[in-house]
């Protein structure tokens, strides 16, 4: 089962855990250890947010226009 980041809308607090595939495509959200609050959002960690700066080059450099 994958571990799934999340944060609380509410306290702010980040959490993770273990949500199986079937109940992640039923919307299915966890309540935050802290306050209870089922108000989460998952957050993505590390490796995603380099891959999407590497897919995102510099626009209008040197060879553009030739
Ligand atoms: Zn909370």
């Amino acid at each position: 089962m994958p571990l799934y980041a999340y944060v609380c809308e509410k306290c702010g607090t980040e959490f993770e855990v273990f949500v199986s595939m079937s109940k992640k495509e039923a919307g299915w959200q966890p309540q935050c250890p802290r306050c209870g609050s089922a108000e989460t959002r998952h957050v993505f960690k590390g490796a995603a947010l380099i891959g999407r700066s590497a897919e995102a080059p510099p626009r209008g450099g040197c060879c553009s226009r030739r």
